[in-house]
């Protein structure tokens, strides 16, 4: 929901709150909201399973990821998923706010990181961010045949396999590790265009379902996949 930069922003103004208004209960600034949507919790269950909260509108960040620790700084990786709902499209804010009316499309049902998060006082968020995280299991682990999917990407597009390529041969993609990271990269669109031709599943859902797409991830190592021409699905990597 917030990166380590907010945070601060954030602890400055309680130690500080002759800077702002001294807040002691939420105005629905939208600050927090602007700055992405939040993770899930256990506790948000039950929001997915009576529909409060759709799987379009939500993403994974899948474990073994590279991401940001929003509390400690750096890059972690992730040793469950995180789910979370999106952003909308260009912009880090959160899918569900308009910040020019300063309000949440659903605020009365909204996740235990937004109920909990008091931009004043983030002792309560920061005990909370990486406890009982909801993972895609425990949401679609009873659907027989798309747990399974699920469960397959998540072996075969392994990050810890990923990043055990990438740092092989001393970080230079070539050889037997680069043919293997391709195959990857090909299982990890496969999957998605299967899914989507023979289900019928919505294109929104693949997000939550499968996580960003990994050239998506990659380009954001800075490695780009180019494609030798437009027939061929398999691809160069260029790091
Ligand atoms: S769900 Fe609502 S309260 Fe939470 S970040 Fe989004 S707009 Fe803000």
């Amino acid at each position: 929901m917030m990166d380590k930069q907010e945070l601060k922003d954030l602890k400055k103004l309680v130690r500080n709150p002759s800077s702002k208004e001294n807040k002691s209960e939420c105005n629905r600034c939208m600050t927090c909201c602007a700055k992405g949507g939040p993770a899930l919790h256990q506790a948000d269950k039950h929001l997915i399973e009576s529909g409060k909260l759709n799987g379009r509108f939500l993403y994974t960040i899948r474990k073994g990821e590279p991401a940001q620790d929003n509390v400690k700084g750096g890059l972690i990786h992730t040793d469950t998923d995180i789910i979370k709902i999106k952003s909308k499209e260009t912009s880090d804010i959160c899918l569900y706010a308009d910040i020019n009316n300063s309000s949440c499309s659903i605020y009365n049902d909204r996740p235990l990181e937004c109920r909990v998060l008091k931009c004043w006082d983030t002792r309560e968020i920061e005990d909370l961010y990486q406890k009982e995280r909801l993972t895609r299991q425990d949401i679609i682990g009873h659907i027989e045949g798309l747990s399974d999917l699920v469960e397959e990407h998540q072996e075969k597009c392994s990050f810890q396999r990923i990043i055990q390529l990438l740092e092989s041969n001393s970080g230079k993609l070539e050889g037997g590790a680069l043919s293997e990271l391709l195959e990857i990269v090909q299982f990890d669109i496969s999957i998605r265009k299967l899914v989507v031709e023979k289900t019928g599943t919505d294109k929104a859902y693949l997000p939550f379902l499968f996580g960003i797409p990994l050239q998506n991830i990659l380009k954001k190592l800075g490695i780009e996949l180019k494609k030798r021409n437009p027939d061929q699905e398999r691809s160069d990597i260029q790091g």
